[in-house]
């Protein structure tokens, strides 16, 4: 027998969960791309586009995942030879530096494995360059794979201290429309998204909000090449520029109803708070059961470093494998695995898991997850604290133990 017939939660860090009324508004005939309604709809989806990010700057959509933004905002930053500094704080960190590498760019990396920055290596790597070489600043404001928060605020005010002129360029792929995120108070020049996460509508768009700063200094970038250059598709003054060809209909549609829920209905603080709330209750789940086993704990110690879309722990080899499989084939639940997180005794990461709780996701839908989750352990006797279910269940009643 297996339960896990029902609604399924994909609780994978992306594709996320998505809403029915984001599906039902994509089922619908081909629009006409030339005239009409559909233009009408992409211009009302820029403003609200700015609001997600925080920014009254310069936004670029692109048919695309996120990999696609990566490259958008690398085309456009750059010149081949062109010196980069990455923050690294797990798989995707490392990997934008990869796409910088494989284009050109000359890339120094601060890897700080699936721990937070270090700020002061990086005051010590902005320093050093006294000739002001580096372009640009990439960083990874939530890496999914070890749901490292990076604190941005903090990282801005070093680069202003320091005086170094480079660009900070941001990837919320992971964490836009989940974590509390404002691009221009906190002085980030290009942000980088893909609609799958936070943002609800199916993987296939790319999104790049960029300064006039960028805007100004991407003109000397030889790495732009038609398709990725972000001037024709934020200011086109042709429908068919905005797209650089035949616009992403469908997903224009899914997108316009995701942000209508997320900035019209829900409003971003009560979305950011909503997530916040999720996230406190994974948490002390796993506080509970990390009391009655050794092995169990968040990847992230100290909750301020923490992402709110997305939690990353250790269970212990192959205890999180075997969990996963049980919460999906018994559940209807599918965790994430331990991206990058292999070690010389671990090399296939059984004993990583990943808990997504980004984009549509509720009370109901976190709690049931945690609960299929403590199932888990009991039917396959890992062995576990008590008291998770009630410590997630008193955080979500709004009175958490101390
Ligand atoms: C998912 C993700 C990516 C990669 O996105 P793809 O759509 O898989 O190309 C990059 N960075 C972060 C932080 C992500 O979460």
């Amino acid at each position: 027998m297996s339960l896990a017939s029902g609604r399924p939660y994909l609780a994978i860090p992306g594709p996320s969960t998505m809403p029915d009324r984001v599906l039902q508004a994509m089922h619908r005939g081909a629009p006409n791309i030339y005239a009409g309604a559909l233009h009408d709809m992409v211009n009302t989806i820029w403003p609200d586009l700015r609001t997600v990010a925080g920014t009254t700057g310069h936004v670029a959509m692109y048919i695309g995942n996120g990999h696609a933004g990566w490259e958008a905002a690398n085309a456009n930053l750059f010149s081949r030879g062109d010196r980069a500094l990455v923050l690294a704080t797990g798989r995707f960190g490392l990997s934008w530096a990869d796409a910088a590498r494989d284009m050109g760019v000359a890339v120094d990396l601060i890897d700080s494995g699936a721990a937070p920055i270090s700020l002061d290596r990086v005051e010590a790597a902005l320093r050093a360059d006294a000739a002001h070489a580096i372009r640009a600043v990439l960083v990874t404001h939530v890496d999914t794979a070890s749901s490292v928060r990076t604190d941005v605020p903090a990282l801005r005010a070093l680069m202003d201290a320091v005086g170094h002129p480079a660009l900070l360029a941001v990837d919320c792929i992971a964490s836009l429309a989940c974590d509390e995120y404002h691009m221009d108070a906190w002085g980030v020049d290009v942000t980088v998204a893909a609609s799958q996460k936070g943002l609800m509508t199916p993987p296939g768009l790319a999104f790049v909000w960029f300064s006039d700063r960028a805007a100004q200094e991407s003109r000397r970038s030889d790495l732009r090449t038609p398709y990725w250059n972000w001037t024709p598709r934020s200011t086109g003054s042709e429908f068919w520029q905005l797209f650089c060809g035949t616009a992403p209909t469908h997903h224009l549609y899914g997108l316009r109803e995701a942000l209508d829920m997320l900035v019209k209905e829900e409003g971003l603080p009560a979305v950011w708070a909503r997530h916040e709330t999720l996230a406190q209750a994974v948490w002390a789940a796993f506080a509970a059961w990390g009391r009655g086993n050794p092995a169990i704990a968040l990847n992230v110690a100290d909750p301020n470093h923490r992402g709110r879309s997305v939690t990353s722990a250790r269970m212990g080899a192959p205890a999180a494998t075997l969990l996963r499989g049980w919460t999906e084939s018994q559940g209807g639940v599918t965790l994430g695995i331990g991206l990058g997180m292999s070690t010389p005794e671990d090399l296939a990461g059984d004993g990583f898991l990943r808990v997504a709780h980004m984009g549509h996701v509720n009370a109901h839908m976190m709690l049931g997850a945690l609960a299929v989750m403590e199932a888990g352990m009991q039917a396959l006797g890992i062995a576990h604290g008590p008291g998770a279910l009630d410590a997630a269940a008193a955080v979500v009643a709004g009175h958490p133990a101390a």
